[in-house]
């Protein structure tokens, strides 16, 4: 049962919904947006999997967004690929156009996990805004910890599967690994300051990091 935000404070006591009107649901509805952070190959994708079969989140990857463009051949596809064929950014002003009309259409989960976004401390305050204009701003970014090696043997194991072009050549890995360096890591240090930003150890296996990552949002 979701806790409910009643003047501003959270009430530990477990409220029946339907026995709440659906307005006020709808306003106080304690929304769970979390960002799963981390470096190309650190495991978000396969832990955002999890998460959602256990929670109900909606999951929003931006790089699975572009992907879907791509195939479909579509103009925002078209805008996309060369900076996605490099291993770069999309511009800014493209990818916080194309978040802001998914996250418009989230309507009826519990939260959202961001994974993939933000990538730019740009991209950070545009979602920030986006998300307070909601009142429901988010709740933790998680980093997971991943050691350099053991992310790179991660992604050429997926590559072999995932048919992305993305992770069967080295240089293009490298070259996400530099840009995360960058241009993303800072998004950490952004949300330090809020005193949102957690660090999980994202090595061992997948439930191990799982168990970690639940132990945090069932803390939050
Ligand atoms: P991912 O699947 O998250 O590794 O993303 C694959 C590629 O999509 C990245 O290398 C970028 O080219 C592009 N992309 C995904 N998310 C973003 C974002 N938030 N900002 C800019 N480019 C992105």
């Amino acid at each position: 049962m979701p806790a409910i935000l009643i003047d501003g404070h959270r009430q530990e006591k477990t409220l029946k919904l339907s026995t709440i009107p659906n307005w006020l649901v709808k306003k106080f509805k304690y929304m769970k947006n979390i960002i799963l952070f981390g470096p190309p190959g650190s495991g978000k994708g396969t832990q955002a999997k999890k998460l959602l079969e256990r929670y109900n989140l909606l999951h929003i990857s931006t790089g699975d967004m572009f992907r879907f463009e791509l195939k479909n051949n579509t103009e925002l596809g078209e805008k996309a690929r060369r900076y996605m064929d490099r291993g770069e950014l999309v511009p800014d002003e493209v990818t916080i156009a194309m978040l802001k009309a998914r996250v418009d259409k989230a309507v009826d989960s519990e939260g959202i996990i961001f994974d993939g976004f933000p990538r730019t401390v740009n991209q950070a305050k545009a979602l920030d805004d986006m998300l307070d204009s909601k009142d429901a701003p988010i709740r933790a970014l998680l980093l997971l910890d991943v050691s350099d090696e053991e992310r790179v043997e991660r992604i050429l194991l997926r590559g072999e599967t995932s048919g992305r072009e993305d992770d069967l050549d080295e240089g293009i890995i490298r070259n996400r690994i530099e840009v995360f360096n960058n241009e993303t890591a800072p998004v950490f240090s952004y949300y330090r300051k809020k005193n949102l930003a957690h660090k999980v150890d994202g090595m061992g296996t997948v439930d191990e990091i799982f168990r970690r990552l639940c132990d945090v949002l069932e803390n939050l």
